[in-house]
């Protein structure tokens, strides 16, 4: 098999933006059932032969790295309910060309996994946190409890997997009436917090009824219940969100407007699915099978010519 060596800048795609993140989900599975996100019954479950094995996951990698993508976030599903990620984790810090190496989860299984994850090379988390009110978190959550996830975080903290980011989907009548809340803490407590626009995915439309909160809005909450927001450089590991402060605070703060913001001009990342598609647009279905390739067999550069594809 052919080995070629890392390339020093990213590969820019057909309107000329470079292309440095790759998202790897590792499960489709999840211990939680966010109310947004899967429906109360879970998802259909693939069959372990359906996902991509650690081995083809991190062929993928050494091949989008010598493509010159430097950047690696594991998500899912839930990523930390795949066994065995902290190996995995080591596997992908070990490839020429990752600089960048970090994961998004519910924080819930970080306070057994956080030291094993840093000491594999996880540099940072961000973790999805939509309230902090107990009764609330078990009902957006479905099954989750808060307290298992603050401790995350402290964990998370105590192993260095920072700046740690906090993701908020920010749902009218669930948790709007807390965003002035999580902002304070960005003063208080350094978080970076980024607030998510809902997006109409996952089989939410049954319950999602009232109307999305926009950035826009959610912005004005802040300024009136907080202070007024300075744009500032992001924490590390910017993607398309955009960055604020508020006066004097240590953490940041920002937006992800997938409907209200445009951000595909500064787009720049591909998904990998826990079963081997490669999904170059979330809005798009359109998608190229790396399962097929790597079971026929593809080697590193059969590899790059489907990601170029994609790109
Ligand atoms: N399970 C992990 C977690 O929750 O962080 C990683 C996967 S989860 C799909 C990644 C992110 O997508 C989370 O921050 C979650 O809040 C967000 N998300 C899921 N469904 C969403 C939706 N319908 N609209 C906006 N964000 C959503
Ligand atoms: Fe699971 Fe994350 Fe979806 Fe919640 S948002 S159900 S934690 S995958």
């Amino acid at each position: 098999m052919s080995n070629p060596r890392p390339s020093p800048s990213a590969p820019l795609d057909r309107r000329g933006r470079p292309l440095r993140d790759l998202r790897v989900s590792v499960t489709d599975r999840c211990n939680f059932r966010c109310v947004y996100c899967m429906p109360e019954e879970g998802i259909a479950k693939r069959s372990h032969e359906e996902m991509l094995s650690y081995e083809e996951l991190e062929l993928v990698v050494r091949a989008a790295a010598g493509l010159g993508i430097s950047k690696v976030r594991l998500t899912g599903g839930e990523p930390l309910a795949r066994l065995g990620l902290p190996d995995f984790v080591a596997q992908i810090a070990a490839v020429p060309g990752i600089e960048d190496l970090s994961m998004t989860t519910n924080g819930t299984l970080l306070a057994r996994h956080a030291a094993a994850l840093a000491a594999a090379g996880l540099q940072r988390v961000n973790v999805s946190l939509d309230t902090l009110r107990p009764d609330r978190f078990a009902r957006i959550t479905r099954r989750g409890r808060l307290a298992d996830v603050l401790e995350g975080l402290a964990a998370a903290r105590q192993a260095g997997l920072e700046p740690i980011k906090l993701n908020m989907v920010v749902i009218r009548g669930l948790n709007d009436d807390e965003v002035g809340d999580f902002a304070r803490h960005s003063a208080g407590d350094g978080w970076h917090v980024r607030y998510i626009e809902l997006m109409p995915i996952g089989g939410n439309a049954a319950w999602v009824g009232g109307e999305p909160v926009g950035v826009p809005e959610i912005r004005a909450r802040i300024e009136a219940e907080a202070g007024p927001l300075q744009e500032v450089h992001g924490p590390a590991g910017n993607g398309p969100a955009r960055y604020y402060r508020l006066p004097g605070a240590r953490g940041t703060i920002g937006f992800i407007g997938a409907l209200s913001d445009h951000f595909c001009a500064s787009c720049n990342r591909l998904r990998l699915t826990a079963d081997g598609r490669l999904r170059p647009c979330l809005m798009s279905d359109r998608e190229i099978d790396l399962r097929g390739a790597l079971r026929a067999g593809a080697d590193l550069v059969e590899l790059q010519a489907l990601l170029a594809r994609a790109i």
